[in-house]
């Protein structure tokens, strides 16, 4: 789905590799993400490619905002608007690109995935629970989200498990790469909030 809002740094070096990525291949994108490996699975990748990184000095830090209603979209002037703000907000950031996609989408953390817990009485969710979970999920394209926890029997939404680091589902989002900073303040991300029309969550990501 289309780019609503591109704003660049002009001194940047941007590189839009990734964001074609998800243009021309939302779907396998999607379930590239959304299919965690297991956790020794996970140990290995995350290892390779930390060594990646020290090899080649290849590795990339996105600060995500995203509505907390994951098939909520704004209007554009409401997204140029939040972009700008946040844009101004993250003044070192490499990039940023408003995202609109065509169906609800797993906003990942990439390697900062550590763990998923119960929102009703914190108990930690086995992966394998939640893969399966996440499974069911797609096979609605995410439409609906809810699952039964096993440790508490609650009904409860897959977008507001506690993510350690957090995750998210939207179908928009307003994607800093290399944002040159850490998490939006709760007075930063109150005003993103105003200005998008709808509360917003952040999800820091690296790849
Ligand atoms: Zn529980």
């Amino acid at each position: 789905m289309p780019l609503i809002a591109t704003m660049k740094k002009p001194q940047g070096t941007p590189s839009r590799s990734r964001f074609s990525a998800l243009q021309h291949h939302p779907r396998s994108w999607t379930y590239k993400v959304y299919l965690l490996p297991t956790p020794h699975q996970r140990h290995v990748r995350i290892s390779a490619w930390r060594q990646l990184v020290q090899d080649m000095g290849v590795s990339e830090s996105l600060l995500r905002v995203v509505p907390t209603v994951p098939d909520w979209v704004p209007a554009q002037d409401a997204a140029d608007a939040a972009a700008e703000v946040v844009s101004a907000m993250c003044p070192g950031a490499g990039e940023l690109v408003a995202c609109r996609y065509a169906e609800v989408t797993f906003i990942d953390q990439g390697v900062n995935f550590e763990a998923v817990g119960c929102p009703v009485c914190a108990a930690p969710l086995d992966s394998d629970w939640w893969q399966e979970r996440m499974d069911d999920a797609y096979a609605t394209r995410f439409a609906t989200l809810d699952a039964v926890t096993p440790c508490c029997s609650a009904t409860v939404s897959l977008n507001d498990l506690e993510y350690y680091w957090p995750a998210a589902f939207a179908r928009f989002e307003l994607q800093v790469r290399d944002p040159g900073r850490g998490w939006l303040s709760p007075d930063e991300a109150a005003q993103v909030s105003t200005v998008l029309g709808i509360t917003v969550r952040q999800v820091f990501s690296h790849y």
